[in-house]
């Protein structure tokens, strides 16, 4: 608990100080892109010029990243069914799984209750977290999503891979800013997530195995009203 205590407080003040750093990377960087591309068109077709604009838009999207988690999070907190925001968001991914050979499976429990959230952030949760599981999958696989009802805590959501895997000594590191294996990661994905969950009184917790897997368990707190059934199953 401690060390959780400890975790939240960081992100708390990591997002402050987010909110500053991030708007005044942005404005100069827009502008060094928007010259950089003109010399482009000027001096015809030069191959140092994408690598410069695709590093330029590498720091666009770590501030990004950055502005994302300054942003007030009360503010649209609405019911949603998380069903519904999952298919969305493996629609958003799937020309990516489908060029890595993955499938991905859904198993959805009945009479789900609904959650309070903010939807865009919910979403951009699973989106990392399947992004996550799709880089760890290169060679193809299965990507396995369930939906359940916790009668305690309210609805988990699971998300398992047939990935690389994460030793064990590496785990208590996910969420750190700037913690990536990746030759292109920003080890920013997951800090988005904790921060996010933690926002909505929700929990993440990840499990894994070297050169089996991981899952990713996602607990959220239920709305009051249960969703009603229409018959589909997703
Ligand atoms: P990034 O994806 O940019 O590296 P993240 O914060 O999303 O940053 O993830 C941090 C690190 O956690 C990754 O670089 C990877 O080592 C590890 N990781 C996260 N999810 C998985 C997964 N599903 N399988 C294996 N490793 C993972
Ligand atoms: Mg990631």
């Amino acid at each position: 608990t401690d060390q959780l205590l400890q975790k939240s407080e960081k992100l708390a003040l990591l997002g402050q100080m987010a909110a500053g750093i991030a708007h005044e990377i942005r404005n100069p960087l827009t502008s060094i892109r928007g010259f950089v591309q003109l010399f482009k068109g000027e001096e015809g077709q030069n191959v140092y010029y994408d690598i410069v604009l695709s590093e330029l838009d590498r720091i666009n999207g770590i501030v990004g990243e950055f502005l994302f988690l300054s942003k007030p999070t009360t503010t649209a907190m609405q019911q949603r069914d998380v069903k519904k925001l999952l298919n969305d968001v493996v629609t958003l991914i799937q020309t990516q799984t489908i060029l890595s050979n993955i499938q991905i499976s859904m198993e959805y429990k009945s009479n789900l209750p609904y959650v309070y959230c903010d939807e865009n952030q919910l979403k951009q949760v699973f989106l990392n977290i399947l992004k996550n599981a799709t880089e760890a999958m290169p060679n193809g696989g299965t990507i396995e999503l369930k939906v359940k009802k916790d009668n305690e805590r309210g609805v988990v959501i699971q998300i398992t891979d047939q990935g690389v895997g994460i030793p064990k000594e590496r785990i208590p590191s996910l969420g750190e800013p700037f913690f990536t294996t990746k030759e292109k990661g920003t080890g920013l994905g997951l800090m988005t997530c904790y921060k996010i969950i933690e926002n909505h009184q929700g929990q993440l917790q990840i499990e894994s195995e070297v050169d089996k897997g991981t899952t990713v368990h996602i607990i959220l707190p239920s709305a009051k009203v249960e969703l009603k059934e229409t018959g589909t199953s997703y």
